[in-house]
C-alpha cells in the first residue's frame, strides 16, 4: 500500500469504525501503519493498524499497559473504543486498528538528547515498572527479537548480516559477556519495553510523556532499565555518568535487586548489539530503524575498548543506590615505575586513554574528550585510510632501504613536491629528533663548520645535540646552561619584547641578531617559523626573515624546523616557514607525518646531499620503510582528498576570532595568536603588567578536562594555553573551546 492511500484509508477507518474525521499524517512505525488524525476543532488521534501476524493478546496486553499507567506523573496515548464499544476494529484479512488519544511534546531525540533528562528518563522507567507490577498476564508474545530476555539468541542468529569484521567482533565481544546473564533467575513483569529516546517526551530536560507502548511484554524486569539506560547513552560525552543518572531516577520508584543491578550493564550491550543486528537484518530503509544505528555503532566501539568490567561495577552500584566507584588509576600508576621517574603525565588526575576517533580521544569509562592537543593525530585520531594503509602494506612486507621499493620513492617525491624547488632531496627517518640530529649533520658536513644557532625557548629533539640547542632545555630545570659553540637569538615573541612589535619589528630583530653573531660563523640556525615551546609565538612580519639573513650572511644554512609545524596545520600555507618571505637550506617533519606512526623526513638541496655524501655511509635501519613509505602516502592523501589545510585556516580562524571576542570582556586572556590550528592563549594576572598565570592557565585546562576538553600548556612562563588538534576539528568543536574556556576563567574568578 503506497502511504496516501494508507493515509486515505486510515481516514476512512478511523471514520467508519472510530466515528472520528480529521486530515491524516503520516508518523513512524515499525511494523504497524501509524497515522496521525488532527481534527479541524484541535483535537488529535494515533490510528494504528497492525499486521494480520499481530495477535488479539498482544494488542489487549498493550492497552492493558497503557491504562495502568494511567494517572501517572506523565501523559500516555489511551486507547478509544469503536464505535461497537470494542477497544480494537477487526478487518477480514486479519489486520486490526485500533486508535489512541495523541499525547503533544518533543522527544527526548528530536531535543537533541539533553543529558540533563537523564534522571527523569530514569524516574519514568522506574513509574512506569511500579505501575505495570499490577498487570499480570499469561500473554507470551510470539515475536521475541526484541524481548531482552532473548537477546543472546537474537544477536547469535542475526549477527551473520553484518559485513564488516570490525562490527562483528564487536557483536563477538558482547556476546561473550552477555551469555553468562543467568537470565532465567531473573524478576519477570510487564514492562513497556522500549523506552527508546523517540518514545520520551520532554518539556525543559523532562519527561513528560512516554509513548508506544506497542512491544509492552512480560519479561524480565530489569529489561526496563537497562533499555532506557541504552537509548539514553546515545549522543552523550560521558554515557556512564548519564546512565548512572538513569539509574538514580529510577530508584526513586523501583530498587532493583542485587543480581538485576549486577546485570545491568551487560543488558545494556544486549540491547544495543540487539538492536544493531536487527538493523543489519533488514536492508531497507525505514528511518525509525536506522535512525541511530550510526550512533549505536559509536556507543558500543566506545564501551567495548573501554575497561567494561569497571563499567558495570559502577552501574551496579548506581543501580543499588551505593557510592560511585572512584576510578583506580592506581595499579598502572604503580606499574609506570618500570618507565622510570622521568616521565611525567598530564592532569592532576591522569587519563587513561584506550581509544581515538577523528578528533576525539575515549577513556577507559568510555568517557569522550575533545583532543586539542595531539597534533601527531593531524588527520585524525585512528584514521581509517590511513590505517588501512598499515595494516594492507604490513602484511605484505617491511624491510627497509636497501631494496627497491615504490612507496618510499613515491613518498620522497610528493614531500619534495610540497616544497620550494631547491628542495629536492629527501631522507626518511623516524622522529623530530631524529630528523634535526640529522639536519645538523648535514649542515656540519657540507659547511665544514660547529657552531650552531638557535632562538631563545626554543626545543627541537631529545637526544644530546638537541638538548644542547634547545635552551627550553638547557636553561631549564636539570640543563647545563648554554655550551661555548651554541648562540641564541632572541624570542621573536611580540607579546613581550616590545623591540619586535609593530612596524620596526623586522629592523629591530636584524640589527640585534647582527651585534649577537658578529663574530660567529654558524654551520647552521635552527629555526621554527612559529615557535611551539617558545609559547605558540606568531612573529611580526620581516622578523623570521631576519634571522634567516643573520645565518645565511655568516656563511651558514638554515634548518626550518617543521615538527610541530608542518603539513597544512598553519592554514595559509603547507609549511610555517613559507608564512613569511624565506628560503630554507633544510626542513625537518615529524610528528605528523605518520599521524601518530613513528615517521619524519629532511627535505633538503641536492648539493647539501652531494656533500654529505663523503664515504661514511647513511643507513637507517626503519627510515623509508615500506610501512612508514605507506602510511606517509595514505596521509598526504587524506590530507589533499579532505581539504584538511583549508579546514584548518577556516577553523582556526574563527577559533581565533571566538577567543579575541571573549577576551573582550575577559581580562585574563592577554593575547590570542596563531595562524590555522597552531593557536596560542597566554593568561596573564593583570592586563597592564602583563605578570604570566601559569596557575590560571593549569585551572583554566584542568577545568577544561572535567568538561571533556584536553588542553595543554607552554610557553617558558607555562602560562600559554596551547591548541593544536587534529585537523578534522570542526567549528563546532572550535565554538566548544571557546565556551569551555570561557566557563573556566568565570568559575576561577
Ligand atoms: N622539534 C620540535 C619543534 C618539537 O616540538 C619536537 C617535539 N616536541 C621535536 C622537534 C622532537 O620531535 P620528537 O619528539 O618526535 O623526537
Amino acid at each position: 500500500m503506497t502511504r496516501s492511500t494508507a493515509e486515505t484509508e486510515a481516514v476512512r477507518i478511523a471514520r467508519e469504525r472510530f466515528g472520528i474525521d480529521g486530515t491524516p499524517s503520516e508518523l513512524p512505525g515499525y511494523e504497524d501503519v501509524n497515522t496521525r488524525i488532527d481534527s479541524s476543532a484541535g483535537t488529535s488521534w494515533v490510528l494504528k493498524v497492525s499486521p494480520s501476524t499481530s495477535d488479539l493478546s498482544t494488542i489487549h496486553l498493550t492497552q492493558e499497559a497503557m491504562t495502568a499507567v494511567d494517572g501517572s506523573a506523565f501523559a500516555c496515548p489511551q486507547a478509544l473504543p469503536t464505535k461497537g464499544g470494542e477497544f480494537f476494529a477487526t478487518f477480514p484479512d486479519g489486520s486490526i486498528a485500533s486508535l489512541h488519544t495523541w499525547v503533544d511534546g518533543v522527544s527526548h531525540a528530536d531535543r537533541g538528547h539533553p543529558q540533563a533528562a537523564a534522571v527523569s528518563i530514569g524516574r519514568t522507567a522506574g513509574e512506569i515498572v511500579e505501575m505495570l507490577s499490577t498487570i499480570s498476564t499469561d500473554t507470551v508474545r510470539t515475536d521475541r527479537q526484541w524481548d531482552l530476555r532473548y537477546c543472546v539468541d537474537t544477536i547469535k542468529s542475526l549477527s551473520y548480516h553484518l559485513s564488516s569484521t570490525t562490527q562483528r567482533s564487536m557483536i563477538d565481544t558482547v556476546v561473550d559477556r552477555i551469555s553468562t546473564v543467568p537470565v532465567d533467575d531473573l524478576p519477570v513483569q510487564v514492562i513497556h519495553s522500549d523506552l527508546n529516546t523517540s518514545n520520551l517526551l520532554l518539556k525543559g530536560d523532562t519527561v513528560v510523556g512516554v509513548i508506544d507502548f506497542g512491544d509492552a511484554r512480560n519479561t524480565i524486569r530489569i529489561a526496563e532499565l537497562a533499555i532506557a539506560c541504552a537509548y539514553a547513552m546515545l549522543h552523550q560525552d560521558d554515557p556512564v555518568a548519564v546512565a548512572s543518572r538513569v539509574c538514580m531516577g529510577y530508584r526513586e520508584f523501583s530498587e532493583p535487586s542485587d543480581i538485576e543491578a549486577t546485570h545491568l550493564f551487560d543488558l545494556i550491550l544486549g540491547r544495543l548489539a540487539t538492536s544493531l543486528c536487527i538493523a543489519a537484518s533488514v536492508p531497507g530503509t525505514n528511518p525509525h530503524h536506522h535512525d541511530t544505528v550510526d550512533a549505536t555503532w559509536e556507543l558500543l566501539a566506545r564501551l567495548v575498548a573501554a575497561d567494561m568490567t569497571a563499567i558495570s561495577v559502577e552501574l551496579r552500584a548506581a543501580a543499588l543506590g551505593r557510592q560511585l566507584p572512584e576510578p583506580d588509576h592506581q595499579p598502572l600508576l604503580e606499574a609506570r615505575v618500570v618507565l622510570g621517574p622521568s616521565l611525567t603525565l598530564s592532569y592532576s588526575e591522569p587519563l587513561h586513554i584506550v581509544r581515538g576517533s577523528g578528533q576525539y580521544l575515549f577513556d577507559n569509562r568510555a568517557r569522550r574528550y575533545l583532543d586539542c592537543v595531539n597534533n601527531v593525530a593531524h588527520v585524525g585520531h585512528s584514521e581509517p585510510r590511513v590505517v588501512d594503509a598499515a595494516a594492507a602494506q604490513m602484511a605484505v612486507l617491511n624491510t627497509n632501504t636497501r631494496y627497491l621499493h615504490g612507496n618510499v620513492l613515491r613518498y620522497a617525491r610528493r614531500l619534495a613536491a610540497t616544497m620550494p624547488d631547491h628542495l629536492d632531496t629527501v631522507f626518511i627517518v623516524n622522529s623530530g629528533s631524529e630528523a634535526n640530529e640529522l639536519a645538523i649533520r648535514l649542515a656540519r658536513t657540507a659547511t665544514g663548520r660547529w657552531d650552531l644557532v638557535c632562538i631563545q625557548d626554543g626545543y627541537h629533539g631529545n637526544t644530546s645535540t638537541l638538548i644542547e640547542v634547545s635552551p627550553y632545555k638547557f636553561d631549564g630545570p636539570g640543563g647545563h646552561g648554554r655550551q661555548s659553540w651554541v648562540h641564541v637569538l632572541p624570542s621573536p615573541d611580540p607579546y613581550r619584547n616590545i623591540r619586535y612589535s609593530g612596524p620596526d619589528a623586522g629592523a629591530n630583530y636584524r640589527i640585534d641578531a647582527q651585534r649577537m653573531l658578529d663574530d660567529v660563523e654558524p654551520a647552521a640556525l635552527i629555526i621554527e617559523a612559529l615557535p611551539g615551546c617558545g609559547g605558540q609565538l606568531v612573529p611580526e612580519p620581516d622578523v623570521v626573515a631576519a634571522a634567516y639573513d643573520s645565518a645565511h650572511e655568516r656563511g651558514g644554512l638554515v634548518i626550518a624546523d617543521e615538527v610541530q609545524t608542518g603539513l597544512g596545520r598553519v592554514g595559509a600555507a603547507f609549511w610555517a616557514f613559507q608564512l613569511h618571505d624565506v628560503m630554507p637550506d633544510i626542513v625537518t617533519i615529524g610528528k605528523p607525518a605518520g599521524n601518530g606512526h613513528p615517521l619524519a623526513a629532511v627535505v633538503t638541496t641536492s648539493a647539501i646531499a652531494q656533500a654529505f655524501d663523503n664515504q661514511m655511509e647513511y643507513f637507517n635501519t626503519f627510515g623509508g620503510n615500506p610501512v612508514s613509505a605507506a602510511i606517509g602516502n595514505a596521509v598526504l592523501d587524506v590530507i589533499h582528498d579532505d581539504e584538511l589545510q583549508e579546514n584548518a585556516r577556516v577553523v582556526g580562524t574563527a577559533l581565533v576570532e571566538g577567543m579575541w571576542e571573549l577576551a573582550d570582556r575577559m581580562t585574563p586572556i592577554g593575547d590570542v595568536r596563531g595562524s590555522g590550528l597552531f593557536i596560542g592563549i597566554e593568561l596573564v594576572n593583570d592586563s597592564e603588567s602583563r605578570e604570566p598565570a601559569p596557575a590560571l592557565a593549569s585551572a583554566v585546562v584542568e577545568y577544561a578536562k572535567a568538561h571533556g576538553v584536553l588542553l595543554s600548556i607552554d610557553g617558558p612562563q607555562h602560562n600559554v594555553i596551547k591548541i593544536k588538534p587534529p585537523l578534522v576539528f570542526t567549528l563546532d568543536n572550535a565554538a566548544t573551546v571557546v565556551a569551555v574556556i570561557g566557563d573556566a576563567l568565570d568559575s576561577t574568578s
